[in-house]
C-alpha cells in the first residue's frame, strides 16, 4: 500500500483533477451501444463546438496536442533545413514535432514576469531560415501576439500558436487559437478540458484545412463511397469515444474557467505578504486561464527541497515547466551551455506550479497556503 496513503491519514492534495460527471459516463456508454467507435459525428459535433467557441473557420480533431502540432510543421512544408523558433522554457514536444521533420528549432528565451516568449531574443535569431514560430501561450497565459504577428508578417513566415493550455484564454479581446494561421490545443487531463487524451488545430486557412483534413487520415480522399489515397498520411484522428466526452467537456468549459480564475485570484490574495516569491500576473493584453498557477521562488530557496516537503505535507506540486536547451537531448545535439538562454534557465530552477482545480475546496486551499508558508520559512535562508 506503500505509496497511497500518505502521513497523517490525510488524502494528498493533488496537483489538478479532471472535472468529469455523471454527463461524460453517459455519453462514453452511448458511444459504445452505438458501435461506432471511430471518428465520426460526435467528433464532429465537437470540432464545430469549438470552431464556434474559439471563432475560426475550421477545427480539426487530433490525437493529441503533439500530433496537431507536427501535422501543422507537416501542411507548412516544414523540412529539412528549415529553422522554426520556438521558445525555449515549454513542454518538449513544442521543439520535438520540429525535429520529426528533420527542420532545426531554434530556441528563444522567455520574459521572467510572463514566462512566454522574448520579442528582443526572437527578432534577433531571425535567418533567412526561418520558416515558422510557435509562441507558447504557457500556463494559460497569451504570448504578446502582436510584436509575434508583425515580425513573422515582415520576414513572411507562419505563425503556429502553441495554445495546449490556453483554451478559454484572451489576447486584445480575441481568443487565443484565432491568432495565428494555426493554432493547436490539448485535451490532456491537466489541461481545461480533457479527453483522455486528445488535440484539436483551428485555422481560417481553406487549403491549410483541406491539407490537415487529407493528412489526418492517411491522405486519403472520398468519392463515389471510395477511398483514393493522395498523399502518405498518418493516423492522428480522435475516436468517437473522446469525441463524445469533449462535447460534454465543452459544456463545462465556461463554469470551469471561470472557478479556476477565482481561485487563482484567491491564491495570488493570499500570496500577497509572501516575500520569497513572484505571483504570475496578467498583462493589459490577456485574460489568463490559469491552466497552471505558477510561482517563480527565490534564488535563495531551494526549490526541488520545497517540492519534497510539500509532499511531506500531503500537497503534490511540480516545477513550471523545463528550459529545453538544458535538456540532455538538445544541449547535445545543439552544444548548448546553461547560461546560453538565462531567464529560460532560472525559469527552470526557480518556478513552481501549485495545486489548482475546479473542484478545490476552501479547506484544501487553506492546507496548501499554510503548508506552503510553513515549507518556505523553514527553507529560506535570506
Ligand atoms: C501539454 C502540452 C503539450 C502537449 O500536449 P499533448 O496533448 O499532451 O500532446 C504541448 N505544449 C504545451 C505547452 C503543453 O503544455
Amino acid at each position: 500500500m506503500n505509496g497511497i496513503f500518505i502521513s497523517k491519514g490525510e488524502s494528498l492534495i493533488r496537483l489538478s483533477k479532471p472535472y468529469t460527471d455523471r454527463a461524460e459516463q453517459e455519453a462514453i456508454a452511448d458511444v459504445l451501444a452505438s458501435g461506432y467507435l471511430s471518428q465520426g459525428k460526435n467528433v464532429s459535433k465537437f470540432e464545430s463546438m469549438l470552431a464556434e467557441y474559439v471563432g475560426t473557420k475550421y477545427a480539426f480533431a487530433t490525437s493529441s496536442c503533439t500530433t496537431a502540432l507536427h501535422l501543422s510543421l507537416v501542411v507548412l512544408g516544414i523540412g529539412p533545413g528549415d529553422e522554426v523558433i520556438v521558445p525555449d522554457f515549454t513542454f518538449p514536444a513544442t521543439a520535438n514535432v520540429v525535429i520529426q521533420q528533420q527542420a532545426v528549432p531554434i530556441l528563444v528565451d522567455i520574459d521572467l514576469d510572463t514566462f512566454t516568449i522574448n520579442i528582443e531574443d526572437f527578432s534577433a535569431k531571425i535567418t533567412p531560415k526561418t520558416k515558422a514560430v510557435i509562441p507558447v501561450h504557457l500556463f494559460g497565459l497569451s504570448a504578446d501576439m502582436s510584436p509575434v504577428l508583425r515580425l513573422a508578417k515582415k520576414h513572411g513566415f507562419a505563425v503556429v500558436e502553441d495554445a495546449a493550455c490556453a483554451l478559454g484564454a484572451h489576447y486584445k479581446g480575441k481568443k487565443c487559437g484565432a491568432l495565428g494561421d494555426m493554432a493547436c490545443f490539448s485535451f490532456h487531463p491537466r489541461k481545461s478540458i480533457t479527453t483522455g487524451e486528445g488535440g484539436m488545430i483551428t485555422t481560417d486557412d481553406d487549403q491549410l484545412a483541406g491539407e490537415i483534413e487529407l493528412l489526418r487520415a492517411h491522405g486519403a480522399s472520398r468519392t463515389d463511397g471510395r477511398f483514393t489515397f493522395q498523399k502518405a498520411g498518418f493516423n492522428y484522428r480522435l475516436s468517437e469515444i473522446q469525441g463524445a466526452i469533449g462535447i460534454r467537456q465543452m459544456d463545462k468549459l465556461d463554469w470551469i474557467l471561470e472557478r479556476r480564475r477565482k481561485l487563482a485570484d484567491y491564491l495570488s490574495k493570499q500570496l500577497g505578504p509572501f516575500k520569497n516569491l513572484t505571483r504570475p500576473i496578467e498583462p493589459r493584453y490577456a485574460r489568463h486561464t490559469f491552466q497552471s498557477y505558477v510561482v517563480l521562488l527565490d534564488q535563495n530557496l531551494n526549490r526541488d527541497k520545497i517540492i519534497k516537503d510539500m509532499a511531506q505535507q500531503g500537497i503534490e506540486t511540480t516545477i513550471g515547466t523545463y528550459a529545453l536547451h538544458s535538456q540532455p537531448f538538445f544541449s547535445q545535439k545543439y552544444h548548448y551551455q546553461e547560461s546560453d538562454i538565462p531567464y529560460s534557465q532560472r525559469a527552470y530552477e526557480g518556478s513552481l506550479t501549485l495545486p489548482l482545480y475546479p473542484t478545490m475546496s476552501e479547506n484544501e486551499m487553506a492546507k496548501i497556503i499554510d503548508a506552503l508558508y510553513e515549507v518556505i520559512n523553514a527553507n529560506y535562508k535570506g
